[in-house]
């Protein structure tokens, strides 16, 4: 069994310094734009990537004609989790080959509010190893806050490597933007319903912004983290009717800015 927590333990037990120090990060922009995506944009991304997101999610995203953002810790690539096993190096590789993106968590899927800078580089240095000792040349553009908690220090550090760094707190990017807090929707089935997928893609709709949603598993009776297949397939279907494109982040970024 792994003992490194998975998203979502830990949110719940952050202490009131991180609370603290993450509401402040999200409250001052340090990366701050101006999205104005010339068509409504959703991007599904997954963290820590369990084997059922890499096949199962990627399966159906693919048959949507739909690509995804798959943010991975080396230091888990192949392990046992407590609710899933986590991919390994022959579907990182799949993932690659099949067009969706690869981003990065931390290495050690490390709570980023207490690292020092030095250290956020180090763990991004090393992820960035070894993900491109799977894929060879592997470009990373995109970041995602293991536990969905930042500082204002890591967005400044992780703005010298990432174009964009998501977080956890939900609404729709459009307008002024934090790219190193990008909004992102609980796509977990005790979160979100069909009613809710509805309201945020119509909202997608009307203001032509870029939604993100985020989740762990898809599976059927997933972990209180992740999605049954029939909440993706709604959400999937939701963007089809509105012909919203659905692309990973760095390619809906391109297309917003
Ligand atoms: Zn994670």
């Amino acid at each position: 069994m792994l003992t490194i927590p998975l998203d979502g333990d830990v949110a719940g037990a952050a202490t009131w310094r991180v609370r603290l120090t993450h509401r402040l990060a999200r409250h001052i922009r340090t990366s701050p734009v101006e999205l104005a995506p010339a068509t409504p944009l959703v991007s599904f991304t997954f963290d820590d990537v369990p084997v059922c997101a890499a096949t199962t999610g990627a399966q159906m995203l693919e048959a949507h004609s739909a690509r995804g953002t798959f943010y991975i810790s080396g230091g888990l690539i192949g392990t046992q989790a407590r609710h899933w096993r986590v991919a390994d190096a022959d579907h990182i590789t799949a993932l690659h080959t099949a067009g969706h993106e690869i981003g990065s968590h931390t290495y050690s899927h490390i709570f980023v509010p207490n690292l020092r800078s030095e250290s956020i580089v180090a763990e991004s240095q090393r992820n960035a190893e070894c993900l491109r000792a799977v894929v060879p040349g592997l470009t990373l553009e995109s970041f995602a806050f293991p536990f969905g908690f930042g500082s204002l220090p890591a967005k400044k550090t992780l703005a010298s490597i990432y174009r964009t760094s998501r977080g956890i707190g939900p609404g729709l990017n459009v307008g002024r933007a934090d790219l190193q807090l990008l909004k992102a929707n609980p796509l977990m089935d005790g979160r979100l319903d069909a009613a809710g997928i509805t309201r945020l893609m119509d909202e997608a709709l009307e203001k032509k912004g870029w939604l993100v949603f985020y989740g762990h598993d898809v599976v059927e009776n997933p972990s209180p983290y992740g999605c049954s297949p029939g909440l993706l397939e709604t959400a999937l279907r939701a963007a089809g009717d509105r012909d919203i494109a659905c692309v990973p982040v760095a390619e809906a970024l391109r297309r917003a800015l």
